[in-house]
């Protein structure tokens, strides 16, 4: 098989090797498709404390948690799939028995880790590819356990199939506060997530969708995705915005997607134009010095806001992001709008994000 190799910071190689033998509860996938996710840039620029530390003392690691596939090995105690099946990586490995665990809730894991190192200690995950051979996704073959894949109607293609953990994780976000056609939605951040935000709202039928950006293309592209209304922040006064297209009122559900340091200001924003009654989910995550953050304790009493957030996906949101890819709700090359060779995956990470490009894809078969 051949792996893109994370050494270090910004030091990834490509590499020939063995394919992980396959047993018990395992399966092999051979991956079609592939996307960069925000999550492996961080990794590759060293923006979390635990990479550099992690790839010192445990060697190098293979990226990458959105991906499809097709599964080529079974181990003998696997029952639901078999060679021939075309599946999507769903990343969180879960330990199955902890408190969480068994209520379901496999994203709250106590003892989570990810495949592509998407979830938990880095040094952890690296130990997992080390001892058992489960690595991540930026390479032509996968082992994973049963847990971390699901099975693609043939109606989605493997390119859209990679698309299915981040749109699950935008659809928990969604159904935490719930959307349907009575509510005003505000998205406030309009990168690959906030546009996901905009095909799922639109998805349950908004009655109105406001998106904000600094960025007029992402605000004309979100145009194309459903929202109903687009305010650029950097131009004009967004509070005074949603308050006059609401008579006053504000909105009844909002969704802070734009993470790192613009998040604090994000959702203060949030909490001046939320209708009473209204929901907040707080979807990216903020900066790694942890800003805090100031709330009216009358604005979550007599006004009755919440104030929550949402991380990773439990299986019915992966469900309906199958639904919604199955029905071709959106144009999924709207948003994983370039691709690459798994050879030129540098040049990927340094164009994610980049002028046009919204999720860059990698082709795995070149
Ligand atoms: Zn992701
Ligand atoms: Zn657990």
């Amino acid at each position: 098989m051949k792996a893109a190799m994370l050494y270090g910071i910004e030091d990834i190689r490509i590499e020939e090797m063995e394919i992980p033998k396959c047993e018990g509860d395992y399966l092999i996938v051979e991956l079609k498709k592939a996307t960069l996710c925000p999550t492996d840039l961080k990794k590759y620029y060293g923006h979390k404390d635990d990479v550099e530390v992690g790839l010192n003392e445990e060697g190098p690691y293979i990226l990458g948690h959105e991906a499809a596939g097709i599964v080529i090995e079974t181990g003998e105690n696997i029952k639901n799939f078999q060679a021939g099946d075309r599946v999507a990586i769903q990343p969180m490995i879960s330990c199955g028995e902890c408190h969480y665990c068994k209520m379901g809730k496999k994203n709250m894991c106590l003892n989570l880790l990810g495949v592509g190192g998407s979830a938990g200690n880095f040094g952890d995950c690296i130990r997992l590819m080390k001892e058992e051979g489960i690595g991540g996704c930026f390479a032509t073959h996968l082992k994973v356990p049963e847990q971390c894949v699901i099975k693609l109607p043939d109606e989605i293609d493997y390119a859209a199939g990679s698309l299915i953990e981040p749109l699950a994780d935008v659809i928990h976000s969604i159904n935490k506060v719930g959307v349907d056609e009575n509510d005003t939605v505000v998205i406030i951040g309009l990168g690959p997530m906030g546009l996901f935000h905009t095909i799922v709202a639109s998805y349950h039928k908004a009655k109105k969708i406001i998106c904000i950006d600094i960025d007029d293309e992402r605000l004309k592209l979100s145009g194309k995705l459903g929202a109903d209304i687009i305010l650029n922040s950097s131009k004009e006064d967004v509070i005074q915005g949603v308050l006059s297209l609401t008579n006053n009122i504000g909105a009844d559900k909002i969704f802070v997607t734009a993470g790192g340091k613009a998040q604090k200001s994000c959702v203060e924003q949030a909490l001046a134009m939320v209708a009473k009654e209204g929901k907040i989910n707080l979807f990216a995550s903020a900066d790694i010095n942890e800003e805090k953050l100031t709330v009216s304790l009358n604005d979550i009493h007599y006004r009755m806001v919440t104030l929550t957030g949402t991380v990773g996906f439990e299986d019915k949101h992966a469900e309906e992001a199958i639904e919604i890819l199955k029905n071709k709700h959106f144009d999924y090359n709207l948003i994983r709008n370039i691709e690459y060779p798994l050879d030129q995956i540098v040049e990927g990470i340094e164009d994610y994000g980049k002028g046009k490009n919204i999720k860059v894809g990698l082709d795995l078969s070149k």
